[in-house]
């Protein structure tokens, strides 16, 4: 850890250059307002040992990062059997909101669970009575996985994105005219769960805690407490490696070498597995929407430290 702080704010200011050659998501309008320069980063070990650096006490919502726990939360609630009869587990090669591959792949499922489609077919596997409880399991799972009862949803967020969100509509009226989602779905309930998931707000510290429960294969090393299945893990660590950072992914597992999903917001969660969890926030994004430093930063990291799978 002494070696990872010694370089970690140089490494990130050096990063932070790289910002200037991106631009914030502003698709779901509320997100346009963050902090285009920002940068900050969160590591923390198995023994609860901790690195920081740069704008790591900064609020932003998981986005698309939300989806690899609704996966596992359904993994959980189903079984793997059930969850692959509804969504895939190949890469698309398209863009995360994309229409084009629901129609070619048969039988009509989405590609993988971390496109839109396949994250709103994830979002109709939670259990619970209604949007309502689906949302309260959801966030209550992050919670403990965060370690943090606090964490709670940034509303303007959520309502910017579900006042806006056509596409995302869209999909899952798509999803349920091939029978994807049931017929009973209510397609506005679905989303309200889908929405949320995706505004809940965190910090690089919250995000490179849930890392650690998977960095540990389901078990939070800092209480011993078995939180996940460790082959729920495994198959959220595989989506991570093939899909996690859009149609990047072949990119950073050369770069980078490690699973790790980001979001619009710009945030990345990744792990060494069996050693760290990881939190990232840098709002710029690169023209394939992931953090332009945040990916910098972990290239650095990753090739100083030894740090790739592969
Ligand atoms: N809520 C966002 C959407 O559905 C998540 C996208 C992302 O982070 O990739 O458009």
């Amino acid at each position: 850890m002494e070696q990872i702080q010694a370089v970690l704010p140089e490494w990130v200011e050096a990063s932070r250059r790289l910002t200037e050659r991106g631009k914030v998501a502003a698709y779901i309008p509320e997100l346009a307002k963050a902090p285009k320069n920002a940068l900050g980063v969160f590591i923390v070990n198995m023994e609860g040992d901790s690195v920081s650096a740069g704008d790591c006490g900064l609020k932003f919502t998981l986005q698309s990062i939300s989806k690899v726990f609704t996966l596992i939360l359904a993994l959980m609630d189903h079984g793997e059997q059930t969850i692959f009869s509804k969504v895939g587990m190949e890469p698309t090669g398209e863009n995360f909101n994309s229409m084009i591959k629901l129609e070619l792949v048969r039988p009509g499922i989405p590609f993988n669970p971390f496109i839109n489609a396949g994250a709103i077919t994830i979002s109709s596997l939670i259990r619970g009575d209604g949007p309502i409880e689906k949302s309260a399991r959801i966030l209550q799972f992050f919670r403990h996985l965060a370690s943090n009862d606090t964490l709670d949803y940034d509303l303007d967020v959520y309502r910017s994105e579900s006042e806006t969100g056509f596409l995302n509509r869209s999909l899952a009226y798509y999803l349920k005219e091939n029978r994807v989602l049931n017929a009973e779905e209510d397609v506005e309930d679905l989303l309200a769960v889908y929405f949320r998931h995706c505004a809940v707000k965190v910090t690089c510290g919250d995000l490179g805690r849930m890392a650690l429960v998977l960095a540990g294969d389901g078990v939070d090393p800092l209480t011993g407490k078995a939180m996940i299945p460790r082959r729920h893990v495994q198959i959220a660590k595989t989506f991570m490696t093939t899909c996690g950072m859009y149609n990047a992914s072949g990119e950073f597992a050369i770069h980078v070498g490690l699973p790790a999903k980001s979001g619009v917001s710009g945030g990345i969660l990744s792990i060494v597995p069996g050693r760290y969890g990881i939190g990232v926030l840098g709002p710029a994004l690169n023209d394939k929407g992931n953090s332009v430093a945040g990916v910098d930063l972990l290239r650095r990291l990753s090739h100083a430290f030894d740090w790739s799978l592969f």
